[in-house]
């Protein structure tokens, strides 16, 4: 098997974590896990961990930005933001369903919190969920840029305020008006 950063016949088998074997690269230290070996040990791991991503900042220097071929199939991996506003990838390969991780990738998801889900990183609703939090996020700072942050807090808190008001058309009308006093 042919490291996918390195292209040379590094990888040597491994426990990642017991009961999970992997195949490591001597070179770079970047590990392949078998998405079949994956699932087996989450479902024999018992209990799932909760994500702990609140506090913890990653900053995955580590992450080697470029296309990979599958260690397993030869075929182009594809590569998944793990999380919002993070430059974290996996790379996975759609063919056999192989992951690889680069050097502290997999360490870094166990501090997240994030080892029992690394299946889900690459559906869907995991990836929407990123995209919306990213564009959620992109216009907080844009209203902060723009607004100052003590006008953004006072309107954010007017805001919530109005949402459910039940005089809400009312105090729109009033709020736009140039003179609510003049009829
Ligand atoms: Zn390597
Ligand atoms: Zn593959």
């Amino acid at each position: 098997m042919k490291c996918p950063v390195d292209k040379t016949d590094t990888l040597s088998r491994i426990a990642l974590i017991e009961g999970l074997p992997a195949m490591q690269c001597s070179n770079c230290g970047g590990v392949w896990v078998d998405s079949n070996a994956y699932l087996a040990w989450r479902k024999g791991s018992g209990e799932a961990e909760s994500p702990k991503s609140a506090e913890i900042k990653i900053d995955p220097a580590w992450d080697v930005d470029e296309l990979k071929l599958c260690p397993n199939s030869g075929r182009i991996m594809g590569r998944y933001k793990i999380l919002a506003d993070t430059d974290f990838h996996l790379d996975r390969c759609g063919h056999c369903n192989g992951i690889w991780f680069d050097k502290n990738e997999w360490d870094a998801l166990i501090e997240l919190g994030l080892r029992d889900k690394i299946n889900e990183f690459f559906t869907r609703p995991w990836q929407d969920e990123i995209r919306t939090s990213e564009a959620r996020n992109h216009m907080d700072n844009l209203y902060l840029e723009k607004f100052g942050a003590d006008d953004y807090e006072y309107i954010q808190k007017v805001r919530e305020w109005m949402k459910d008001h039940p005089k809400r058309g009312m105090l729109l009308a009033y709020l736009q008006a140039s003179d609510p006093y003049k009829i």
